[in-house]
């Protein structure tokens, strides 16, 4: 079952109450660095990395994977299987050698392992995790998620920027004001 209309806007909007703060937002910058892609309370990536930063993550799009366990088989140090959902993951970015690394990724018998930018994982990650879903009527509960992560992402991004560029012009009000000097306020002219 997806995340429908109104409880996706209040996931993301949950997500992005966390992220505009700006202790919560040096959490998640440091979240793209080298291990635990955790960027608030209840708002985390998962995989961590091993070796050096590269500019390129793997990331299993769960919405697709249907739990063949190939990546597993072939790199089991960077792919764990999430029983509990029946699909795989990343568990450590570079877990295994390139190589194994690249067979796991062609063998995917369905594509959903995806390499994307490093800045944007640990919102993928934090999206694909399915959130519990509160129950309406027989058939109600469960859990959900985003039908397109990558199209969830982009919006959840764009949002953040918004948010990110209104904030920065609110502070840049503020400091003019507050750094209005007593003759500059004497200078400026009364009105009648
Ligand atoms: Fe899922 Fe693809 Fe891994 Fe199979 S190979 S478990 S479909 S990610």
């Amino acid at each position: 079952m997806f995340v429908q209309g109104h409880e996706y806007t209040l996931m993301l909007n949950e997500a992005y109450e966390v992220l505009i703060k700006d202790n919560l937002r040096r959490d998640y910058d440091a979240s793209i660095g080298p291990m635990n892609v955790q960027f608030g309370r209840n708002v985390s990536g998962y995989s961590s990395w091993k070796g050096p930063l590269r500019p390129q993550a793997l990331f299993v799009d769960a919405n697709a994977c249907i739990g063949c366990r190939e990546c597993v088989h072939h790199a089991s140090n960077t792919f764990v299987m999430d029983e509990a959902h029946g699909c795989a993951r990343v568990r450590v970015q570079y877990g295994d050698d390139d190589q194994k690394i690249n067979v796991s990724v062609d063998s995917c018998p369905v594509n959903c392992i995806h390499w994307v930018d490093r800045e944007e994982l640990a919102v993928l990650e934090f999206l694909i995790q399915p959130q519990p879903k509160e129950g309406y009527g027989v058939f109600g509960g469960g859990w959900e998620r985003p039908a397109n992560v990558f199209v969830a992402a982009k919006a959840f991004n764009k949002q953040l920027k918004q948010q990110a560029e209104a904030q920065g012009r609110q502070r840049n009000g503020r400091v003019t004001v507050e750094e209005e000097t007593p003759d500059q306020a004497e200078a400026k002219p009364t009105l009648p």
